[in-house]
């Protein structure tokens, strides 16, 4: 599960993000962190089970965490790609890749959200949900 948490500035001292780790015992991949002095942003993912998906969102916003849960980093307009492959190359998760028919193919659960595809689409068929 992907999931964006909005800190507010008077947390910006408070450990909530490592009890979090600590409470759920879980690994906690950290895909973006955006902190500065008003507000922090962390984008990250988690294998959590349905209940534990419950206590997750209720533990943070108890807290005065703002969540939100991604469905996909990635969004694709296939209407406007015109499989030129300019994206394919630069991906270094491989979340683009070329099929044997030659068509592009979009895998974006493997997306990790470093935005290199995005820039490089002349026809602006990429977009990152969390930007
Ligand atoms: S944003 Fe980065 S990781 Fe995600 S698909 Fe594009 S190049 Fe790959
Ligand atoms: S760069 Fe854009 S148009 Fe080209 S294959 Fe990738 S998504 Fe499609």
């Amino acid at each position: 599960m992907r999931f964006k948490l909005t800190f507010p500035k008077e947390l910006a001292d408070k450990p909530v993000f490592s009890e979090a780790i600590l409470r759920f015992h879980k690994p906690f991949n950290i895909i973006e962190a955006d902190v500065d002095a008003e507000k922090g942003i962390i984008v990250a993912s988690v294998d959590l089970s349905e209940s534990d998906l419950k206590d997750f969102i209720r533990f943070f916003e108890e807290r005065g965490v703002r969540v939100e849960l991604l469905a996909k980093l990635l969004e694709v307009d296939l209407e406007r790609c015109i499989s030129c492959g300019a994206c394919v190359s630069l991906c270094p998760v491989e979340a683009i890749t070329i099929a044997k028919d030659w068509s592009v193919v979009f895998d974006e659960e493997r997306c990790v959200a470093c935005g290199l595809c995005v820039n490089a689409c002349p026809t602006h068929a990429l977009k990152l949900s969390i930007r």
